[in-house]
């Protein structure tokens, strides 16, 4: 894993249920579930649940506060703080939760 590849917080928020891809009309657009909360490139003050297709269309390219979040479920943080967050952030995940909110 590249260290680029870490999130920290402000990168990510936690959300029970990922949402739909605003994108996707359900008819003639099907996503699969949005990965990211980001603001869009084609207006910098629109912000938008992408699913990761859309997300590198209409992504910023850049994660963290006023740019963007990745979102993931409980299940996935319990996963990424194992596997990506523990090897550098002794913290617990509460703690690494509040700092998320606080900046
Ligand atoms: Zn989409």
């Amino acid at each position: 894993m590249k260290q680029s590849e870490v999130l920290k917080p402000g990168q990510f928020t936690i959300v029970s249920e990922l949402p739909k891809c605003d994108f996707s009309d359900g008819v003639a657009v099907i996503c699969k579930p949005a990965k990211f909360d980001s603001v869009c490139n084609i207006n910098m003050r629109s912000w938008a649940n992408m699913c990761s297709a859309h997300y590198s269309e209409y992504g910023i390219g850049k994660l963290g506060v006023g740019y963007g979040q990745k979102l993931l479920t409980d299940n996935q943080l319990e996963e990424l703080y194992v596997n990506e967050i523990l090897p550098f952030d002794k913290r617990s995940l509460k703690e690494i939760w509040d700092d998320s909110l606080r900046e």
